[in-house]
């Protein structure tokens, strides 16, 4: 069993650990190194089947190199089968919720945010995905709406909350001019722009609802990786990434087997990014996980060489199975075991100290 407590000091947490000696429960306090930084990766959709495919189709992935794995149970707060709107609440306030609810409880009131938390305590924050930034999974780390298809009134949740670095699509949601008030620099197109490190960054992909398909975006959910955290970590307080790669998601949807594992791939390229910086860094946390599991994919044959899987999906929806949770920095090995998703939440807020 670990209790866990917050000292006074800003990087290491005390763990006190009950431990069965023979002779009855002994306590045994430790401290282990806090991280500044959390980059929590959602994988939308993206089940051991679909890892498992694409990492035998592309000869291994980076998300192969991390040693500390949980599993984490994934239902909501109404229905064993969650949706992406109820999975990502989970992550982002610690509550089961009614599917479609974007950051509010199951009595459809607001829950504060892990990055509202991370902005109150003077962490910078970002998100990035592959997909609108009012979607369910990005919006609902600002949102607090009883409806994820409320994309005009999630976009209105967005404004005023010191949200430091965005890049996405959803432009027709957003206005312009409330964002300069804001006082953001904005930025329309696929590559990388010249910015100004001072001031908050919000980048379109494009001026569409959504991006397209992993095959014609290039490299570009790593580039913006890479620029997030570069434009974050100015800030010695620390700081909250999310990144998702939203698309793995709707390729199960599609049951479409290439859109699925291709939109992997282009997720664990940014996952490389990641993993390279905290490396480097020393204080951050990554966490690579998933809301769901979608398309109740199985792997049902194939062949080594050359290498090929014959498959099927058992659906068009989400399935029930636990996602795993891979780990890498201080704080990795909270996240070993079988938890439910809110645990998550829990665990960052504890890490970060909010
Ligand atoms: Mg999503
Ligand atoms: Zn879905």
């Amino acid at each position: 069993m670990l209790y866990l407590r917050k000292t006074t000091s800003v990087f290491l947490i005390t763990i006190l650990m009950f431990v069965n000696c023979g002779s009855g429960m002994k306590v045994v306090a430790s401290q282990i190194k806090k991280p500044l930084n959390i980059i929590l990766m959602i994988g939308d959709g993206m089940g051991l089947a679909q890892i498992s495919a694409a990492s035998f189709l592309y000869g291994g992935l980076t998300l192969d190199q991390f040693l500390e794995i949980g599993l984490l149970r994934t239902s909501s707060g109404d229905d064993y089968i969650t949706d992406s709107a109820a999975g990502a609440t989970a992550y982002s306030t610690g509550e089961k919720t009614f599917n479609g609810a974007i950051g509010v409880g199951l009595d459809s009131l607001p829950r504060v945010t892990i990055l509202e938390l991370a902005e109150k305590n003077g962490l910078s924050s970002g998100l990035i995905s592959t997909c609108s930034v009012t979607h369910a999974t990005p919006g609902s780390f600002f949102g607090h709406r009883v409806n994820r298809e409320m994309h005009v009134q999630i976009a209105e949740d967005f404004y005023k909350k010191g949200i430091d670095f965005v890049a996405g699509t959803g432009k027709p949601y957003f206005s312009i001019e409330k964002l300069k008030q804001d006082g953001y620099e904005t930025y329309t197109g696929v590559s990388v722009p010249n910015w100004d490190k001072s001031k908050k960054q919000f980048w379109f992909y494009n001026d569409s609802i959504h991006p397209p398909k992993a095959n014609e975006r290039g490299n570009w959910l790593a580039e913006m990786t890479k620029a997030g955290i570069q434009h974050l970590s100015q800030n010695k307080k620390g700081f909250f990434l999310m990144v998702e790669g939203s698309q793995i998601d709707w390729g199960g949807h599609d049951t479409d087997f290439n859109y699925t594992v291709s939109e992997l791939k282009d997720f664990d390229l940014a996952i490389q990014v990641a993993l390279e910086f905290a490396k480097k860094d020393g204080n951050t946390l990554i966490l690579v996980t998933a809301d769901h599991e979608t398309g109740g994919l199985s792997l049902d044959a194939g062949t080594l060489n050359p290498r090929s899987i014959q498959h099927h999906y058992s659906s068009t929806h989400h399935s029930g199975i636990m996602v795993p949770v891979y780990a890498f920095g201080p704080g990795a090995s909270f996240f070993k075991g079988t938890h439910e998703n809110t645990e998550v939440f829990r665990q960052m807020k504890m890490l970060l100290g909010l």
